[in-house]
């Protein structure tokens, strides 16, 4: 991947997971480039098929398209940043994430991203206002 397109991906987030939408800068783990659509889905390596994501739903998210909506048991599509406007998908509850949709409820579930330690950062992090829901 060159460097111009890594450039594009981490400027068009504004250096912010676009699963979770913590900051870089207020995480301790590096971000990394995720393939929406995973290399072994045959998703190609494109600013249309590239996010950027914070190390933990990056590594809970793996090669996984998709998962099962813990609300229903329906096999459902994750979240696709490219193609998905996350407000409709999403919405905050203090510092858990709440799924509005199948696909939110499932992208959720499948990147973990309501463990304990991770709503704690970022319960945290909203209670000296560095970070808003949002
Ligand atoms: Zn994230």
């Amino acid at each position: 991947m060159d460097d111009a397109l890594r450039q594009l991906i981490w400027r068009r987030a504004g250096d912010t997971c676009e699963y979770c939408r913590l900051p870089q800068q207020l995480d301790i783990l590096p971000f990394q480039l995720d393939h929406i659509i995973a290399i072994k889905h045959h998703g190609p390596t494109s600013a249309e098929n590239l996010a950027l994501s914070c190390y933990n739903d990056n590594a809970h998210k793996g090669p996984n398209i998709a998962g099962i909506d813990p609300a229903t048991g329906a096999l459902t599509r994750l979240f696709h940043p490219r193609q998905d406007a996350w407000k409709e998908h999403f919405a905050w509850d203090g510092p858990e994430l709440v799924g509005r949709t199948p696909i939110g409820r499932t992208t959720i579930d499948v990147l973990n991203v309501n463990l304990p330690e991770r709503a704690e950062h970022r319960r945290l992090l909203f209670q000296a206002g560095v970070l808003r829901p949002g």
